[in-house]
């Protein structure tokens, strides 16, 4: 059967995507079969359409974006995942991010300082069916006491400073992956539990992130 020319169009992009995360360095089958599978441009605003499948971040409402493509596949593999694995994400966004990582673990909890963006994220995950992402509107910093500790945690926005709070919420051979640093340029961190309370921290990669700010947003 012969595909619709804008079909066939939408497979080329995607297959481009593709292989500039596989020329990046994002090689984890897992990974790029949850990338894959993912319709970005479901979360990408219409205005962007034309560039939903490039590999770059794009501007989102309230002035915020969902994350570039290869980044998400980077934090996503540094993470490794485990699909027992609960994880704690912070920053939902979009909720792309979020998506990714709710079909390679078992239950994703996330959490976001904007109630436009959480609804509309909370739309897409019904959307697509996902049964395993639970939502909470609220300052992430302060993570979610109640369902921790985790095996896993995401942030994506970027703390200024080493994040205790989130790190106390880690099982003691957790994962958290964060961008660390003040200004418009952070460091990509994993911070890997040694089973005895502390932890190994590596640099991974410089990377451009929106801040972590405190408390929740004032908008409607
Ligand atoms: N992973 C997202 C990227 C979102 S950008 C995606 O794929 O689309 C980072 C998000 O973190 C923004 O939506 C911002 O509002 C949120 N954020 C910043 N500080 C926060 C905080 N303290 N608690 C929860 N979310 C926060």
């Amino acid at each position: 059967m012969q595909k619709e020319p804008e079909a066939e169009e939408g497979n080329q992009r995607l297959t481009r995507l593709m292989i500039a995360l596989r020329d990046q360095g994002v090689i984890d089958p897992a990974v790029l079969a949850a990338i894959q599978s993912t319709p970005r441009d479901l979360f990408t605003p219409d205005l962007f359409q034309e560039r939903a499948w490039e590999d770059s971040a794009l501007p989102i409402a309230c002035g915020q974006t969902i994350s570039q493509p290869f980044i998400v596949g980077l934090m996503t593999q540094a993470l490794r995942l485990e699909p027992r694995a609960r994880v704690l994400e912070i920053g939902t966004g979009s909720g792309y991010q979020t998506t990714i990582l709710s079909k390679l673990s078992r239950l994703v909890y996330t959490v976001e300082r904007y109630r436009t963006l959480m609804k509309a994220a909370e739309g897409l995950f019904k959307q697509l069916q996902l049964t395993n992402v639970i939502t909470r509107f609220g300052d992430g910093g302060f993570g979610w006491p109640e369902q921790a500790p985790f095996d896993r945690i995401m942030v994506t926005a970027a703390p200024s400073a080493e994040p205790d709070a989130l790190l106390a919420q880690l099982k003691p051979n957790g994962i958290l992956v964060a961008p660390i640093g003040k200004g418009p340029v952070q460091v990509l961190k994993r911070y890997t539990g040694d089973g005895r309370g502390g932890f190994a921290v590596e640099s991974l990669t410089e990377v451009r992130f929106v801040p972590l700010l405190d408390g929740v947003a004032k908008e409607l």
